[in-house]
């Protein structure tokens, strides 16, 4: 049996740079809070709160004392957020993603030029990220989670889309295609403009996945079921092997399970939001099982 662990698999630059932004303030010493968990893994979230990372809602932020330290995670917020810490004197340790800032941007500024137009946003409704998107355009922006969803749009005014950065590149072209066809079906002439705005990180991982995925025997695919990016990274991963299961921790592994392995070739790969130290967890269950 051989028990490979995908090298390009775990944690993308924006969540590596959080997380040790946050280990930098604990180090620091007082209370540190996290608005929203940290990433989408919950043994991260224990790690991190066994560190001293207190994760906060929203309502209790807008709760928060004065001088109260907070910390942004990668998916970035809506502007909201930081008017309430500034109203409440809130100190805000800043750690959303420079690629979600600047996709922030981008919307921010179509939004601000084009107030006829519509902004509509490929994405997970109430996905922290998207609610940072939406927020950009005083959450006038549509959100489509694919072609079932434009009847929301209105096809006799101007469109700009953007996809949240997590989401697949094939459904977000297929969403495209669906918008000109129903635009070419009503005749209408408006201006309609897509923009790819979807992670390098993410985007190279699928092309990479799918070849770990298929040249395994059997693939373990360890994420957080919570997380946008694990469920389009299993799917492609499932779609070149039926034999993937998707887990989120070497505790769901079965006996039963860990004997098929015998003499088999095995991969384990997870998504952006899982720590390379659950993997190897994976591994060692296994190996020494
Ligand atoms: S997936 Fe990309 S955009 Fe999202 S946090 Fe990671 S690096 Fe940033």
């Amino acid at each position: 049996m051989t028990v490979e662990i995908d090298n390009q698999s775990g944690f993308c630059f924006g969540v590596v740079t959080a997380i040790r932004k946050a280990e930098e303030e604990l180090q620091k010493g007082g209370t540190l809070y996290c608005l929203g968990d940290i990433v989408h893994n919950g043994q991260e979230v224990e790690r991190l709160s066994g560190l001293g990372l207190v994760t906060i809602n929203h309502e209790q932020f807008g709760q928060l004392p004065r001088g109260a330290r907070v910390l942004i995670r990668a998916h970035g917020e809506p502007p909201q957020t930081y008017i309430t810490a500034e109203q409440r004197e809130v100190e805000i340790v800043d750690a959303s993603c420079p690629v979600v800032r600047n996709l922030q941007k981008k919307i921010r500024d179509t939004y601000r030029q084009h107030k006829d137009a519509q902004i509509v946003i490929f994405g997970k409704p109430g996905h922290a990220e998207v609610i940072g998107l939406q927020g950009q355009t005083e959450n006038k922006a549509i959100v489509v989670e694919g072609a079932e969803d434009i009847k929301k749009i209105d096809f006799s005014r101007d469109i700009y889309l953007f996809s949240q950065t997590t989401k697949s590149v094939e459904e977000f072209e297929s969403l495209v295609e669906s918008i000109r066809t129903q635009l070419q079906s009503e005749g209408n002439k408006v201006n309609f403009e897509w923009h790819d705005t979807i992670c390098g990180q993410v985007r190279n991982r699928v092309r990479h996945i799918r070849e770990f995925a298929a040249g395994h025997d059997k693939v373990i695919f360890v994420g957080g079921r919570n997380s946008s990016n694990g469920k389009v990274l299993y799917q492609h991963c499932i779609s070149v092997n039926p034999d993937t299961v998707f887990i989120e921790s070497a505790a769901e592994l079965t006996n039963e399970y860990i004997a098929s392995c015998k003499g088999m070739n095995i991969g384990i790969c997870g998504a952006t939001s899982t720590p390379l130290w659950l993997m190897e967890e994976v591994r060692e269950k296994i190996v020494n099982s």
